[in-house]
């Protein structure tokens, strides 16, 4: 009788059976701390002698089943079996939820890329890692609940009305003295020899951009430099357009500044890198696009 491992490779030593009459074979064990050897030279300081085997070299054998190669076919089959119930569940569950929920999964696919190392900048912009995480759960288990749905509906809807905005055509910048009105979309501070200057870039009504001074009269209240981005604020100015542009201006001497809304979280965005799962996700939409 030729018997096997449970890899399927033939045996050629001795075979023991034990009291069931199944096959084993005697692998050689030793100690896992000092390699079987019973001390080591780096232990030197302490004593030579390994403390986990007392220096034997904890030698001995442990025995290592063995089949014929029908039963390991058997097995082989058996679990062949198994793993294509699993996928055959999987793909199911896949194609439920894009049967469902395809139209909003395709609203979420511009948001979930994160780009490479050359576009990741550019990506930015749109990618959210809250969007991205419930899209892939979506396609590589099948899996999203009621709750994910409404909220991924929800994420979707403001990453497109965020997107619509900053896309939409500009109008004319402001030029002289006037009041304008817009949200604070980014800051940024810097040393001068004037001491720490803070400026802030405000988008109007009419998605013209302004660039000036962040006034003091807009901090207090839990509002800082940090938070910013997405205030809505209303001021006096001069205003004097950027040369050659048509939709930017600089703004001077900030007057009757007033908060028309408190500060809000802005989620940052997050450099992600990215990882084999991403990797065999492209794979799967090249599968299934
Ligand atoms: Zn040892």
């Amino acid at each position: 009788m030729n018997y096997v491992t449970r890899g399927g490779v033939e045996f050629k030593g001795q075979v023991h059976f034990n009291d069931k009459g199944k096959p084993y074979y005697l692998e050689e064990t030793h100690c896992k701390r000092c390699g079987g050897e019973g001390g080591s030279s780096r232990w030197a300081f302490t004593g030579w002698t390994c403390y986990e085997c007392g220096g034997t070299g904890g030698h001995g054998f442990r025995e290592v089943s063995l089949y014929t190669p029908e039963q390991v076919a058997k097995m082989e089959a058996a679990r062949a079996k198994r793993e294509a119930k699993k996928r055959a569940e999987l793909e199911a569950n896949r194609k439920a939820v894009l049967e469902a929920h395809g139209s909003l999964l395709a609203r979420a696919e511009p948001f979930v890329d994160c780009g490479t190392e050359e576009d990741w900048q550019e990506k930015q912009q749109t990618y959210s890692p809250f969007i991205a995480d419930i899209y892939r759960n979506a396609f590589r288990y099948g899996s999203l609940s009621d709750k994910q749905v409404e909220a991924l509906e929800r994420a979707v809807s403001q990453k497109e009305a965020y997107l619509a905005k900053i896309n939409a055509p500009k109008g004319e910048s402001p030029v002289g003295k006037c009041q304008v009105s817009g949200v604070i979309v980014s800051t940024r501070c810097q040393e001068s020899v004037y001491g720490m200057q803070c400026k802030m870039l405000v988008r109007l009504g009419n998605n013209s951009t302004v660039w000036g001074t962040v006034p003091e009269a807009l901090f207090g209240n839990g509002v800082t430099m940090d938070n910013l981005k997405g205030v809505e604020v209303q001021f006096w100015a001069t205003f004097v357009r950027a040369e050659g542009e048509t939709s930017f201006s600089f703004y001077k001497r900030p007057t009757k500044v007033e908060r028309l809304s408190p500060a809000v979280v802005v989620e940052e965005p997050v450099q992600v890198e990215r990882n084999s799962a991403d990797e065999a996700l492209d794979g799967f939409f090249s599968m299934v696009s």
